[in-house]
Formats: C-alpha cells, sequence, structure tokens
C-alpha cells in the first residue's frame, strides 16, 4: 500500500491498471495545480537570474552615485544567491511533485517526517 503524496492518507489498490498515485481526484488536481504555479514561478525566478546575469556584466555602467560597484556587484551576487535557493527549492519540490505523477510504483520508504 502506498501514501498519497498531497495529503498522506492510505491509497487502496484496485488491483485493475496502473496503480493510483493520489487518494482522491482532489488531491490529483492539487498536485497539477501545484505543479502549474510552481512551473511559473521557476519562470519568473529564472526571468530574475537572467536579468541578475545581465546586471552583473553591466554592474560598471549601472551603479548608482554613491554607492560603489564592488558593493552593487555584492548586492547583485546576494540576490543571485536568494534567487537560486529559491529555485532548488521549487526544483526539488517539482521534482517530487512529478516523479508521483509519473511513477506507477511509489518506493517511498524513505519519507522525510516534517
Ligand atoms: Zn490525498
Amino acid at each position: 500500500m502506498s501514501r498519497c503524496p498531497m495529503c498522506g492518507d492510505a491509497v487502496e489498490r484496485s488491483g485493475i491498471g496502473r496503480p493510483r498515485t493520489y487518494c482522491s481526484r482532489s488531491c490529483q488536481r492539487l498536485a497539477n495545480n501545484e505543479v502549474a504555479r510552481l512551473g511559473r514561478r521557476l519562470g519568473a525566478i529564472e526571468l530574475g537570474l537572467d536579468r541578475v546575469a545581465r546586471d552583473l556584466v553591466t554592474a560598471a555602467d549601472d551603479v548608482m552615485p554613491g554607492n560603489s560597484v564592488r558593493r552593487y556587484r555584492l548586492q547583485l551576487r546576494r540576490r543571485q544567491e536568494a534567487l537560486e535557493a529559491q529555485h532548488d527549492e521549487l526544483t526539488g519540490r517539482m521534482r517530487d511533485l512529478v516523479s508521483a505523477l509519473g511513477t506507477t510504483n511509489s518506493s517511498t520508504g524513505d519519507t522525510d517526517d516534517r
């Protein structure tokens, strides 16, 4: 028996066809919605990363008066790191969801208890 990746309830096996991943249609819908939402957020983060990468290249020209290029670059790097951390986190969640969608047998023996 497996567990629903959205709510943790037991998923009954019908014995016919592909084993179900989710306990219910609503959990399946929730998962699909979350995948779509994560996709949009990842897209926005990737745009932000592109912009930071561009700004780093032109930092010397873009620096505000009263700020040093060095400090401006540091700010950009911090922003880059923050975006990358968010991206990693969301990608991890996305991977979990997508693998749950795609697997026929959920071999999740290593469930992290959060
Ligand atoms: Zn469920």
